[in-house]
């Protein structure tokens, strides 16, 4: 659903801009300086989709058939996009900023939107989220133009499962675009991936030890209830404390003495389960970092620092969240940044207190899957 905020007459206010759409129902907040809620927490961490389109068509994300795609002038300009970040930087607090999708590598002119974002703001760590398909042709122009870091998505090291998880052949594609990246400074890369049970999960520790060997933080995403097919069911996902189990039968599992600081990821040193020659515990130095993302089972609403914009430009306050705010109509009139700013405040002062998912095991009754995907949302 799509609230109609329209400019919200705030307590404390924001001036109603010459030009812009017409008000809906107003949200009752205080004058605020960033992107807090009601509960407390302050959002600087701005997850922006640049597409809704994708090449992969992952089981746990989009339907085989694909979705249908939004119409190219739906899409937040490149122009926009600056504009918006500009905005959440310079008047909304925000400290980083994550490019997803959808496929982010699939807009033609993404190397140019991080060039202009890095010129803008050349002290915010831009990040981008990909499934690194077609990253081995991208990755030095991307560096390049000031991306920070990357995130690629890799579930599996066989191919055959691959293409079953992801519904393409492209396994060969994205193993080159890991090793581009890498070559071209984007390190130290962060690899996502979900597991499925009977699909990919007894690959966890072969994925994680593959990953020590060069230097990639692996995380593990719990399955979350964000499938076209809606085809997620409680007990079918994989926990957190599963993959724990699973990664325990190869290594030792230590948590990571560095402090969490909202971070979703949940962090473990990994060390060997024995010692190396006299079969004692492993005291060595680790041989890296595993996080686990358990948004299902241990979440982590009380600490969410996200502000998330959909391609067309539409505030989602929570992964979860029905009620999405459009600034595009905003960004598209006369309204100054002070009103596309206001709107955003009220998306954001809206935020639900958590999502409401199932973390007891005993049941979800009033927990409703959203619409969206997680592709059409961003992850
Ligand atoms: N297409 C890019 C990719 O796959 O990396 C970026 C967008 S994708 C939506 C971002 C991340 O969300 C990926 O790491 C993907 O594995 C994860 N993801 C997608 N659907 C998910 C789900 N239902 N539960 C948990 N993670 C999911
Ligand atoms: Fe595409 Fe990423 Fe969704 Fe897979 S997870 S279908 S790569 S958007």
């Amino acid at each position: 659903m799509t609230v109609q905020l329209g400019i919200p007459a705030v307590r404390g206010g924001a001036a109603r801009a010459a030009g812009a759409p017409a008000a809906g129902p107003t949200v009752d907040r205080p004058q605020l300086s960033g992107l807090a809620d009601r509960y407390g927490r302050v959002a600087t961490d701005m997850r922006l989709s640049l597409t809704d389109k994708c090449n992969l068509r992952c089981s746990y994300c989009m339907p085989a058939e694909g979705l249908p795609w939004l119409a190219k002038d739906a899409v937040l300009t490149a122009e926009e996009i600056v504009r918006l970040v500009g905005i959440g930087v310079d008047r909304l607090g925000v400290r980083e900023l994550r490019l997803t999708g959808g496929e982010p590598l699939v807009r033609a002119d993404l190397v140019e939107i991080i060039a202009a974002l890095r010129a803008a703001h050349p002290d915010l760590p831009i990040a981008l989220t990909t499934n690194g398909v077609g990253l081995d042709a991208k990755a030095a122009a991307l560096a390049a133009a000031g991306l920070t870091r990357i995130n690629i998505s890799l579930d599996t090291l066989h191919p055959e499962t691959f293409a079953q998880l992801t519904r393409r052949p492209f396994f060969d594609r994205v193993l080159a675009g890991i090793e581009a990246a890498d070559a071209a400074g984007l390190g130290p890369i962060k690899i996502n991936a979900v597991l499925m049970r009977g699909i990919n999960d007894t690959d966890a520790p072969e994925l994680l030890a593959w990953c020590l060997e060069r230097g990639y933080e692996l995380r593990f995403i719990e399955q979350m209830p964000l499938d076209a097919d809606h085809g997620w069911t409680r007990d079918g996902m994989i926990t957190a404390a599963e993959v724990r189990g699973i990664l325990g039968r190869r290594f030792s599992l230590a948590p990571d003495p560095r402090a969490r600081d909202g971070a979703p990821a949940e962090r473990f040193e990994v060390r060997p389960l024995a010692g190396p020659a006299d079969g004692g515990p492993a005291d060595e130095v680790p041989l890296g970092i595993v996080g686990i993302i358990a948004s299902v089972t241990e979440p982590f609403c009380a600490d969410c620092k996200r502000t998330r914009i959909t391609a067309e430009g539409k505030v989602m306050s929570c992964l979860f969240s029905h009620d999405e705010v459009d600034l595009r109509p905003f960004l598209r009139s006369d309204a100054g940044d002070e009103a596309v700013a206001s709107l955003w405040q009220d998306a954001m002062w809206l935020k639900p207190k958590a999502h409401g998912m199932d973390h007891t095991g005993l049941g979800a009754q009033d927990f409703v899957q959203p619409d969206r995907s997680m592709s059409a949302i961003g992850g």
